[in-house]
This record gives structure tokens, sequence and C-alpha cells, in this order.
């Protein structure tokens, strides 16, 4: 069990290290911002949606490492979804994160790393993982400010 956290660990680790799809991007179509007061994470979030479907997306901002590596992960599977897909993706990790629901709609990168498993113990911390979640869905429904309430 140890070695597992540690695998989870170094998942985090190198996500927060080098986050994928880190920047701004002047022209995105949608976008929104995210704050957790709880632990100071913030970030932006920077869609660009074609024909109903992500094509591209970026975040930037700053915060603790979870924040981070969960912004980077689920950035890293939002490219190619379906704005159907993308909510469907948010609804399932938020139940993920509260309960045993086991995944079908979010990817299998996100459902068996599971940095975030570690995270349920720690109630405070899973807003860290979730703020990027929220951010996602509220920009796809053209809420420019969130916070992870
Ligand atoms: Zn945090």
């Amino acid at each position: 069990m140890s070695e597992l956290k540690d695998l989870y660990q170094e998942i985090i680790l190198d996500h927060n290290k080098n986050p994928r799809n880190y920047g701004t991007m002047p022209d995105c179509t949608h976008k929104a911002e995210g704050y957790n007061p709880m632990c100071g994470d913030h970030y932006s979030i920077y869609l660009k949606i074609e024909n109903d479907r992500i094509d591209d997306v970026r975040f930037d901002g700053a915060g603790c490492a979870i924040s981070k590596s969960s912004a980077s992960m689920m950035t890293a599977n939002l490219k190619g979804k379906t704005v159907e897909e993308a909510k469907k993706m948010f609804s399932e990790f938020q139940n993920m994160m509260t309960s045993d629901q086991p995944c079908v709609e979010v990817p299998e990168e996100i459902c068996t790393v599971e940095p975030l498993q570690g995270v349920r113990e720690f109630p405070t911390r899973i807003k860290c993982a979730t703020l990027i979640w929220h951010t996602m869905n509220n920009a796809l429904n053209g809420n420019g400010e969130s916070s992870a309430e």
C-alpha cells in the first residue's frame, strides 16, 4: 500500500513540476477563473470550443501540488472531448471524490492514478483537487468566476 502511495506521490509531483497545457490562450472561446480560499489555489482555464468539441485547453495560475497536478491531468484528458462528455466527466469526478463510485466517463489515467484517492482522507484537500474541475465546468456554462464551493 505504501508503494502505491509512493507511486501516486510521484505522479502528482511530476505533474506539479511539469504541468501539461500550462499557459494562456488569447483566442479562447470560453474561460473561467477559480479560487479556493481554504488553500489559496487560484487558476484560470481557457477553452477553445468548436462545433461543440473542445479543440484546445490551457490553464494558468498557482496553487498547491494537488491542485496543479489535478489541473494538469484534467487538461491532458479534455482535448477532443465534446462539451457533453466534459460535463459528464466533471460530475463523475466529483462523485469519485466524495464516494466510491466507479469510473465510467472519467479516463482511466485519472481514475486509476487516483492521485486523489489519498486526498480523500483529507476533506479540506478535496477542494484542491476539484477546484479546476469546477472552474472548467463554469467555463463550459459561460460563468467566468467560480470558487470551489
Ligand atoms: Zn490546494
